[in-house]
């Protein structure tokens, strides 16, 4: 008989989660409030009312065990189905990186090095923030907050009252000192059941907008030793959480060597790449650990990269035309800065995947913000 997966969530990471898992006989539902969600047509969807405790118990009678695609969730659900059946990260990987503040904490006691921060829970606060941290400061939301949302870049004391306007209603706040770092690295690992682990090779991020732009893998002119203390961290944080599944760290690369960013509980975009550039794809790996399988290899024999397609669709025969590349679309409707796809390119070097990924980045529609590594 075949293990359903109940995914908290409908969106494109569910998706490709189901896409991966269909092959291993593994079915799916999903808890998600709109009815036109990516997942929609890869198993019943539950969570027409998200709200009411009937529509979430409808959802756990509909499957075996549980994983989730999105940390913005209440933790209360995921207890609420923990009391019940299997979910895989437990609530605790959630609750850590849900919350900025106790992620901080948590680096802090693994002995990971992070941006230097400070609690704001009052306008004041942002003063004596400015004192023991210097300026510029990053304000971020503690919770909510994804692709850049909920943040303030802080340059100066003129600004605080802006600040205080824009973030001050969702306080908690966390305010960062502003790293200046050479690049964005993540990190994506997987863990099994019986806590095996594999590690994927460092992604070399790129933004527009405050939203992943590409990404290219294994990260350019990178020293081994990088790698290993990206995993390293990830490792801490992993046996720390007692996670299973996949789980994604993000990273400066500064010139005193790694900081951590921030924890995902979860399938990243960032890890994209791996559905045609690894062995075996970090949505693979996630519902193996989720149904208790054996994990597969993370390898990459090749240089590949990730393009975003973002706001609009591009020309499929324009993309596609471009050699080694593949199209995933999410079934979403255009609309500004929603990611609607994205694309996955493999070549035999990076100045071959450079050339390719500039071809692709001539074929969207919205420009991207091109730092191609040599
Ligand atoms: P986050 O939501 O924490 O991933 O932040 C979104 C983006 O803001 C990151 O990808 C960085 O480009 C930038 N950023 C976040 N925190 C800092 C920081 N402390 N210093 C400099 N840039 C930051």
């Amino acid at each position: 008989m075949s293990l359903r997966i109940g995914v908290l969530g409908g969106g494109q990471l569910g998706r490709m989660m189901a896409l991966a898992g269909y092959p291993l006989n593994l079915s799916f539902s999903f808890f998600d409030r709109a009815s036109d969600c990516p997942s929609a047509a890869l198993g019943p969807r539950f969570g027409d009312d998200t709200d009411s405790a009937e529509s979430l118990q409808a959802f756990i009678d509909s499957a075996d065990v549980f994983t989730y695609e999105f940390e913005n969730i209440p933790t209360a659900w995921v207890n609420t189905i923990a009391a019940q059946k299997p979910v895989f990260p437990s609530v605790k990987s959630l609750a850590i990186s849900q919350n900025r503040l106790n992620e901080k904490k948590l680096f802090a006691e693994l002995n990971i090095p992070s941006a230097r921060f400070a609690a704001i829970e009052a306008a004041d606060d942002l003063k004596q923030a400015i004192q023991a941290l210097g300026l510029p400061l990053v304000i971020k939301t503690v919770t909510d907050g994804y692709d850049g949302k909920g943040q303030f870049l802080l340059r100066s004391e003129d600004q605080l009252s802006e600040c205080w306007n824009a973030l001050g209603a969702q306080v908690p706040l966390i305010a960062e000192e502003f790293i200046q770092f050479k690049r964005e690295l993540s990190i994506i690992a997987v863990r099994g059941q019986q806590g095996d682990t594999r590690f994927y090779p460092l992604a070399e991020n790129h933004h527009h907008r405050g939203i992943l732009s590409h990404s290219i893998v294994p990260a350019p002119n990178l020293d081994e030793n990088t790698q290993l203390m990206a995993e390293r961290y990830i490792s801490s944080v992993l046996h720390e959480m007692n996670h299973v599944g996949v789980l994604t760290l993000e990273l400066f690369e500064t010139r005193h060597g790694l900081l951590a960013n921030e924890t995902a509980p979860r399938v990243h975009n960032s890890g994209h790449w791996s559905i045609e550039g690894a062995h075996c794809s970090q949505f693979e790996n996630h519902v193996r650990a989720v149904a208790g399988l054996p994990l597969g290899s993370t390898r990459a024999e090749k240089p590949s990269a990730m393009l975003n397609i973002i706001g609009r669709h591009p020309n499929s025969h324009e993309i596609l035309r471009v050699t080694d590349t593949h199209l995933h679309l999410y079934g979403k409707t255009e609309r500004e800065n929603r990611k609607l796809g994205h694309i996955t390119v493999i070549a035999d070097s990076y100045a071959e995947l450079n050339m390719r990924i500039s071809r692709l980045a001539d074929a969207l529609p919205n420009p991207m913000a091109l730092h191609l590594s040599r």
